[in-house]
């Protein structure tokens, strides 16, 4: 089959990748649109150290099931799919309570084992989730990023309440939306403009994240703080000031991600004083059906701000990219030969 394959970091063609076939409980699925996220421009910059060269990346992946493997019930070639990438062990101790997404041996499809950029992708049948009439399969390679959001949500209880988003790139703008969906009134921040734009169409209200940001939430929750704070800047300074812009009482969820063996300092006192909940949240688990259905109730209007190329042009993509990480809000690659 055709793929898009990193041979090492900087390196990308289009070339001859063997055929998977569907193993035990596995499934084939003819890939109609792959998403590219942070974490493939990581692999491709060589900042992945999960990565095994030669590799095919791509997670955020829809398309349709060609063939399944022995033992797979309930999934038949010809339904519409969209593939769930994150594999736990089902050993570990975040395995065994539900929470694979933190397994200490995880593994990604996309990033341990081939991916999406590519003719065909297997994965076990319970990664695989049906995509809903109505929602065509580019609207459906945002399940993962929505998904992410979802988590956010969840991990940090948001409710019909104020939220405050740090952070309007891809995942900012995914965690917008899931907010919303939820009843949440958002204020998002960033220090680009042109993702403000785009955040306020999602129907967020804007702030740039300047010296005056503690002042001007203190302002407009008549002193209080906000009641939830979502951190996905993975600025190390920004996760510092969630303790300064929480309410007392209040929540913070951290979604960015910082350098390994980076140090965040918060008051000590703080934290008896104000009383606040801070939470991780780490990719997602059990999202993906919550996920589909905000995408296909047509909430969800972030794959709308997104830019379609040719999957083989993938090479001239990533280096662009590369080049200028704010060319696009979200790319998606489209395999036109496909039958979407
Ligand atoms: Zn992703
Ligand atoms: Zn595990």
């Amino acid at each position: 089959m055709r793929a898009v394959i990193m041979n090492e970091p900087h390196e990308i063609h289009t070339g001859d990748w063997d055929t998977p076939r569907p193993g035990e409980g596995q499934v084939l699925v003819s890939v109609g649109a792959a998403g590219i996220c942070a974490g493939d421009m990581y692999i491709y910059q060589g900042k992945n150290p999960y990565a095994v060269y030669p590799v095919v990346a791509g997670h955020e992946i829809a398309g349709q099931v060609v063939e399944v493997g022995a033992g797979v019930t309930g999934i038949e070639p010809g339904m519409r799919v969209v593939v769930e990438p994150f594999i736990g062990c089902g050993h570990c101790y975040p395995c065994r309570v539900g929470k694979s997404n933190c397994c200490a041996n995880l593994r990604i499809i996309g990033v341990h084992m081939p991916g999406g950029y590519a003719d065909y992708v297997t994965a076990p049948a319970r990664n695989i989730h049906l995509i809903p009439d109505g929602l065509s399969t580019f609207d459906a390679t945002f399940t993962e990023p929505v998904a992410i959001g979802v988590q956010a949500c969840r991990r940090a209880e948001v409710g019909a309440e104020y939220v405050l988003i740090l952070g309007c790139g891809p995942i900012g703008l995914a965690l917008i939306e899931a907010a919303r969906a939820r009843g949440a009134t958002v204020v998002a921040t960033d220090v680009v403009e042109s993702r403000l734009e785009t955040a306020r169409q999602l129907g967020a209200e804007t702030l740039l994240a300047n010296e005056a940001l503690v002042e001007t939430i203190m302002a407009q929750t008549h002193g209080e703080g906000a009641p939830v704070v979502i951190e996905a800047t993975g600025n190390p300074r920004a996760m510092e000031q969630t303790v300064d812009l929480v309410a007392a009482g209040g929540r913070i969820c951290i979604v960015g991600l910082v350098k390994r063996g980076t140090m965040i300092n918060f008051p000590g006192l703080d934290f008896t004083r104000k009383e606040m909940t801070i939470v991780g949240s780490r990719a997602s688990v059990s999202c993906f059906p919550e996920a589909l259905e905000l995408l296909a109730s047509g909430h969800i209007h972030y794959p709308k701000v997104a830019t379609r190329f040719d999957l083989w042009d993938a090479p001239n993509v990533f280096r662009r990219l590369n080049e200028h990480p704010d060319a696009v809000q979200k790319g998606v690659l489209v395999r036109e030969s496909a039958t979407n």
